[in-house]
Parts: C-alpha cells; structure tokens; sequence
C-alpha cells in the first residue's frame, strides 16, 4: 500500500524493520529510492504502480547494505543509481557468496539485481531525471557512500539509515577511523540541509515532521555524545520504553558501545 508524505510522494512499508520505500513523482514517471525487502513487497509495489499507470523511470540507493540494494524485474529496468562510492562499494562487499544466515536476510529476498547500481559523478548535485530536484547530501556516518536525498520544493528529506525514531545511530565502525566525529559532523550536514523540510523519511521506521526531524536530530546528537564520553546513552529507543518488537535495537547500542570501549582501551577494535 502506498502512503501520502507529501504532494508527489509516497511510502511503501516493509514489515522488515519498517523499512520504507520512496517514491518521487516525475514528469513521465516516477523514482524509486530503497525499493524494499521481501519479494512479495517489491511485487506488490510493482502492482501498486502499474494500477496507478506510473512507470519507474528512475531508483536510488542510499547505501550500499543489502536491505536498501533490492530490486524487481516487476519494477521494470530503469537506471538504477547510488552514489560513486556508494555503487563501488556495493560491488565490493557483493562480489562473494551472501551468507543469508549471518546478515539476517530472510529467505524470500530476490537476490538476483540486488547492488546493481551505476555510481554518478563524483561532483553529482542532484539525480539527472525528469522531476523534482533531488539534491545528493552524501556523508559519512552509517557507512560508505551513504546519502540522504532533499526533495527541497515538496519539502521532504529521505534520510536513508538516519534519523530513524527506532534506530540509534548506527555507526560505520568498519570503515572509518572516527565514527562518532563523522556521525556528529553528518548530522550537522543534514540539519542545515533540511531547515526548510515539512517531513524526514527514515531508511526504518516512522514518517516524522519538521519537529520531529529537531528532536530526532538533538537525540541522535546525544547519542553520540554519550559514546563519545563513553557514558551510556539515556535513550528511549534502547531503554525499557523501547518500541514491542524492537528491543533488538539494545543489542546494537551494546554492540557499539563495546567496539568503541575497546579501541579506546588500545586494543584496536573489530
Ligand atoms: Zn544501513
């Protein structure tokens, strides 16, 4: 089912971690950006388009993690594109066999044109379609090659794996030698971004407006500083009023706050 945001755009919602697919309207069609997970989803938003007679001229991935690189013959052939680092990236991490098990990817996920993206410029602004503009704001925080899109005149900013209500920030501490100045230093980026935004669409989780983007904002700030500080984080989404279904979210928190532990301990962290 899709959902209103705003004027032109709209939410399909996976039952995977509230994952949310955008969709953008365009003059002679629409874009996709972070198609969806299961199978049956992906079809289902294929038939919710084709019912709506809009065809997918254009998709976007935020970032190169399996669960925002999915795609479906149903949705059609159209350019699929990440950021440059975000496509070398992807390619990278899928050149071997996918352990479905040890990444938590249910069986039914179609496997077969996942990360096939085609990296843009280096120096891209924006997605090269015929549609509203769409500003790149690639940063480094969850991982490489990650973006977040402003659609600046519908007033709506797709976050990616940012800003969720649900998820702590989850940082990239695979990659990058200070996660959390990286963090503090994107959400600096995506609030002046998003001054002038009426809704944020999280990679998981709820649809917020402009004030919950302020909060979710201020929130993850603190979260971050709290690692920083190596203090445990006063959080709602890891504590006991952490949402049914989500207390998973704590493990991630406890999982990062003792990488981070141990690096400053000198022990040089995974
Ligand atoms: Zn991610």
């Amino acid at each position: 089912m899709l959902r209103r945001v705003a004027d032109g755009v709209v939410v399909h919602e996976s039952t995977f971690c509230q994952s949310n697919a955008v969709v953008v309207e365009g003059s002679r069609g629409v874009l996709v950006i972070d198609a969806g997970v299961h199978e049956t989803e992906l079809e289902c938003l294929a038939d919710d388009l084709r019912a709506a007679d809009r065809e997918v001229v254009a998709a976007f991935s935020t970032h190169p993690h399996w669960d925002h690189l999915l795609w479906h013959p149903a949705l059609g052939a159209p350019p699929r594109w990440a950021t440059a680092l975000g496509a070398s990236t992807a390619r990278a991490r899928l050149a071997g066999a996918i352990d479905r098990a040890r990444f938590g990817i249910p069986d039914d996920v179609p496997f077969e044109l996942m990360g096939d993206m085609t990296g843009l410029p280096q120096d891209a602004e924006e997605l090269p379609w015929d549609g509203p503009r769409v500003r790149i704001v690639e940063h480094r925080a969850h991982t490489a090659g990650h973006a977040a899109l402003l659609i600046e005149d519908l007033g709506v900013l797709v976050a990616g794996d940012m800003l969720s209500d649900v998820f702590v920030p989850m940082l990239d501490l695979r990659d990058a030698a200070d996660p959390l100045a990286d963090y503090a230093d994107a959400l600096d980026l995506l609030e002046d971004a998003a001054a002038g935004v009426d809704a944020v669409i999280p990679g998981h989780g709820s649809v917020g407006g402009a004030g919950d983007l302020r909060s979710r904002v201020e929130l993850d700030r603190a979260y971050v500083r709290a690692l920083a500080d190596g203090a445990e984080p006063d959080d709602p989404r890891i504590g006991p009023e952490a949402r049914p279904g989500w207390e998973f979210v704590a493990d991630v928190h406890a999982r990062q706050a003792a990488v981070l532990a141990e690096r400053r301990a000198g022990g040089g962290g995974a």
